[in-house]
Formats: C-alpha cells, sequence, structure tokens
C-alpha cells in the first residue's frame, strides 16, 4: 500500500525523530508498506513557527507574498533531500492551505515538482469560535472547498475533519464535497490522523458513498510519530466494517499523480 501523505519532522507539528531516514528504513523492513509521498505543511516551510501558528495568513495572503522567497528558498532544498530517496520509493508533495481570498499558500512555481499536491483545512476565521452560526460556518466551509478542489490540488486532505468539530455533518454536505471532487478530478482521502467519533462515522459515510461513485481515493496515514509510519490498521477497520474490500476501490496510484 502507498501512503500518499505523511509527514517529517519538516512540519513543525510532527515529532523531532521523524526523519527521512526512518521512512527509508521503515520501507525496507515492511511487506505492505509500498512507498510514501513526504507531504510537509506548506505553512512550516514558508512561515517561521510563530506567523505559521498564528493561522493569520489564512485571511491575509499579503503574509504569504512577504514570505515567498524565504519559503521558496527552504522548499527548494527540501524537494533537493527527498528526491535523494525517489530510488527508494519516497516521494515529496505537499500539504497547503487555502487564504480566505482565494490563494494556495505555495508558490505554484512548484506545482509540476509536487507529487502529490494536498489543500487540506486547518484553520478558517469563519467559525465557532468567531461567533458564527453553524449554517453560516457550513456554507462558507463549503464554498472554501470548492474554491480549494477547483484551483489544480491533486487530492483534499482529511476532507470532513475540520468541519466535523465545527458543525453537524449531514448527507447532503457529503455528497456536494463528492460533486466537486468528480467535477475537478480530485481524490478523496481516507486519513488516519485525529479521528474521533463523530469523524470516524462521518468517514464511513463518506467512503460509502466515494466508493459508489467510483471516485478516486487516496489512502493517508498522515504520519506525525514513527510508531504511525507505514500503519494502514485504521484504513483496513474502516474498509472492513463498511464491507468494501480495497480491490473494489479505485485506488489513487503513483501514475495519477505524474510518478
Ligand atoms: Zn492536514
Ligand atoms: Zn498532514
Amino acid at each position: 500500500m502507498i501512503d500518499f501523505h505523511s509527514h517529517t519532522n519538516r512540519s513543525y507539528c510532527a515529532d523531532k525523530d521523524l526523519s527521512l531516514d526512518f521512512y527509508e528504513q521503515k520501507l525496507s523492513e515492511s511487506s505492505d508498506f509500498d512507498g510514501v509521498c513526504i507531504t510537509d505543511h506548506g505553512m512550516a516551510i514558508y512561515f517561521p513557527d510563530s506567523v505559521a501558528w498564528s493561522w493569520e495568513y489564512i485571511k491575509d495572503s499579503r503574509i504569504f507574498d512577504n514570505h515567498r522567497d524565504f519559503g521558496n528558498e527552504r522548499l527548494e532544498k527540501h524537494l533537493k533531500n527527498v528526491a535523494l530517496l525517489n530510488s527508494k520509493s519516497i516521494y515529496c508533495g505537499l500539504e497547503v492551505e487555502m487564504s480566505q481570498d482565494g490563494k494556495l499558500i505555495y508558490d505554484s512555481y512548484f506545482r509540476r515538482k509536487l507529487h502529490p499536491l494536498i489543500g487540506s483545512v486547518h484553520y478558517l476565521f469563519v467559525s465557532n469560535e468567531y461567533g458564527y452560526l453553524e449554517k453560516d460556518i457550513a456554507g462558507f466551509w463549503l464554498e472554501h472547498n470548492k474554491k480549494l478542489m477547483e484551483s489544480g490540488i491533486d487530492i483534499l486532505g482529511h476532507p470532513l475533519r475540520w468541519i466535523s468539530s465545527h458543525a453537524k455533518i449531514d448527507d447532503s454536505m457529503i455528497e456536494q464535497i463528492l460533486n466537486i471532487a468528480q467535477q475537478n478530478s480530485v481524490a478523496i482521502e481516507i486519513n488516519s490522523h485525529n479521528i474521533t467519533k463523530t469523524l470516524y462515522e462521518a468517514d464511513k459515510k463518506m467512503i460509502i458513498m466515494a466508493a459508489e461513485r467510483g471516485l478516486k481515493i487516496s489512502l493517508a496515514v498522515d504520519a506525525h510519530k514513527k510508531v504511525q509510519v507505514g500503519n494502514f490498521d485504521f484504513h483496513n477497520r474502516l474498509f472492513k466494517e463498511c464491507g468494501i474490500s480495497l480491490k473494489d476501490l479505485n485506488l489513487l496510484n503513483l501514475k495519477d499523480i505524474g510518478l
């Protein structure tokens, strides 16, 4: 199995000992772990940690403009480091957010070098913390996801994670996300990081609906710790509980992301 989304210590939220070397070692000793796309956070490459964690760049993309050169230099180096391991089935992608004014937070100059480009929602200023009502949050989130999937990303990262802790998820929300993914040839991700009971139930509905439509499915461990690397137990359990077998799924492959 290929993990299309995992982190190294290049991301501020991952453990310090989660190195590229560790991935190399793990791939060489595991029989069902066939490859990994290292998709560190764009925000950890483009911003120093204090700027990254303030999330201000989500509402003001000029903060990205001011850090573009700083980040580009770091991304160039990072790509070169990971490229040394391509022969070991380790590839380099990126996980990025979109600002609320509709800009992906990375330099599109790098687009064709990234395998894959994942678009994810980690923070929005239209949320309960800022006094918005659930229906307005859900509406804004949906619009935001639409722009995100129309922006040229390969994969929608953990599609329901953010909304699962900010509004009630109904079937029509999942349906709309899947429709937009289908229209834009974006793969839907099954992600095993930070799963709550609510999110697990929503993910089950999502995978059943996505499988019925034959949507591209991307498997993501989203490892932030050594112990998580190459571990697909969550995915296997989820598919089993949904009565889905791996061979019934239209799984994303390396060719789909330009490799
Ligand atoms: Zn993420
Ligand atoms: Zn991630």
